[in-house]
């Protein structure tokens, strides 16, 4: 017999509105990554945000705060985004999974990444969350927010650099997840990634400022 995928498509509210879906998705349990987090960590900023931004899944401190990006990755963004003329109030950020997968590693929680289905199942929670914000760009940080979005594997350094055709009805940027700078190997290296991640964010706030 067939197993049922499962997803969160059926903890969809009926009517949408960043509200609803925020209370909708904090009893999810579409997949199992709800079972050893502490608490569903949905998006966050205003509803008229131009730009939409996906991450792969709330970090250690995320998931004990509950609000995305407010760990050193989000820290780095935060720097990123006033370096390039990005307001963070024209912002509206999420992450591909809503709940944080890891696994033991001593005392930590060492962040783990959440399988193909697992980003399926989390993947309504987005669709939605588009939907009902209608950005005029999407931009995607790292590979898993891609996956998601394109729906397939990709490569993020063959998309980088441009916008790209809208597989969500919308233009959409990929680049790196600003926990990848952090994981470079060297002082010099973290700088020349953390440079050319802020070099994507200005193209993105030239191609929003061309479409005002
Ligand atoms: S990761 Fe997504 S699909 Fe899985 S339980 Fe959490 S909110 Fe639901």
């Amino acid at each position: 017999m067939r197993r049922s995928l499962r997803s969160a498509a059926s903890f969809l509210p009926s009517k949408l509105t960043l509200p609803t879906l925020r209370n909708a998705a904090a009893s999810c349990t579409g997949c199992d990554l709800y079972k050893t987090a502490t608490q569903t960590v949905f998006g966050e900023g205003p509803a008229r945000a131009t730009l939409l931004l996906i991450g792969e899944q709330p970090g250690d401190q995320e998931d004990v705060a509950g609000h995305p990006f407010v760990g050193p990755a989000g820290r780095v963004l935060d720097k990123a985004l006033e370096e390039a003329g990005i307001a963070r109030s024209d912002v509206y950020v999420t992450n591909a999974v809503k709940h944080f997968k890891w696994e033991p590693q001593g005392t930590r929680r060492k962040h783990k990444k959440p399988s193909a289905a697992e980003v399926a199942a989390c993947r309504p929670w987005l669709e939605a969350e588009i939907q009902v914000l209608e950005p005029r760009a999407i931009l995607c940080l790292g590979v898993t927010a891609a996956q998601s979005v394109f729906g397939k594997s990709v490569r993020v350094n063959e998309l980088r650099g441009r916008p790209l055709p809208a597989p969500l009805g919308k233009t959409v940027f990929v680049t790196t997840h600003p926990s990848a700078i952090l994981r470079g190997p060297d002082p010099a290296q973290r700088e020349e990634d953390y440079r050319h991640f802020v070099g994507d964010l200005r193209l993105i706030a030239e191609y929003l400022q061309q479409r005002r």
